[in-house]
């Protein structure tokens, strides 16, 4: 099973694909952990990556596509994979329909963790004051600017999967193991 976590930043989509990882067994991307690692490592992509990372905006289509594309042919992917953090433009989803027919694959369902914004920027106030502002963007001036990204360039993707008869909405206002429970009843 191949499903996309989708939702603004801090809804609980890493935490979320964590535990689906662990009970269905199914591989975890996230775009922006790969985007973190190479930003740690000072690849290429990284260098590239790491100023925009900052400042809460997207890094370019074609970049974070040709990551996804080659991550998708790992063979931990074979049994299925959450993508969490990507598609996040609709040139994203649309190449990632076409990456995946080429591979003979398809997408079972985009799941969206539906989240008021003031609700998550309390979260990420809370979750940068644990962390000791451990990542670069967890705050709550950068997350005003990531929220509103996610706004004008990713929930336009929504209308894309609703058409195409894919899309599951779950309230991510709640306890986790709700959300967990709410989405693994959308899967089956
Ligand atoms: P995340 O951990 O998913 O919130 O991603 C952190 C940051 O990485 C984002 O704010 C973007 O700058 C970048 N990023 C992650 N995924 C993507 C993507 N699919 N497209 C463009 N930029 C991305």
């Amino acid at each position: 099973m191949n499903i996309v976590l989708f939702g603004p930043p801090g809804a609980g989509k890493g935490t979320q694909a964590d535990i689906l990882k662990r009970d269905l067994g199914l591989a975890h991307l996230s775009t922006g952990d790969m985007l973190r690692a190479a930003v740690a490592a000072e690849t290429e992509l990284g260098l590239q990556a790491k100023a925009i990372m900052e400042e809460g905006k997207l890094v370019p289509d074609e970049v974070i596509t040709g990551v996804v594309a080659d991550r998708i042919d790992a063979p931990d992917c074979a049994n299925g994979f959450i993508l969490d953090g990507f598609p996040r433009t609709l040139p994203q989803a649309e190449a990632l329909d076409t990456m995946l027919a080429e591979k003979g694959k398809r997408l079972h369902a985009v799941v969206e963790v539906r989240v008021p914004d003031e609700v998550l920027i309390s979260r990420i106030e809370k979750r940068a004051a644990e962390t000791g502002g451990e990542r670069a963007d967890d705050n709550a001036e950068t997350l005003k600017r990531r929220l509103a990204v996610y706004h004008e360039q990713t929930a336009p993707v929504l209308p894309y999967y609703e058409s195409r008869g894919v899309l599951h909405v779950i309230d991510g206002d709640r306890p986790v193991e709700e959300v967990t429970a709410a989405i693994k009843a959308a899967l089956r």
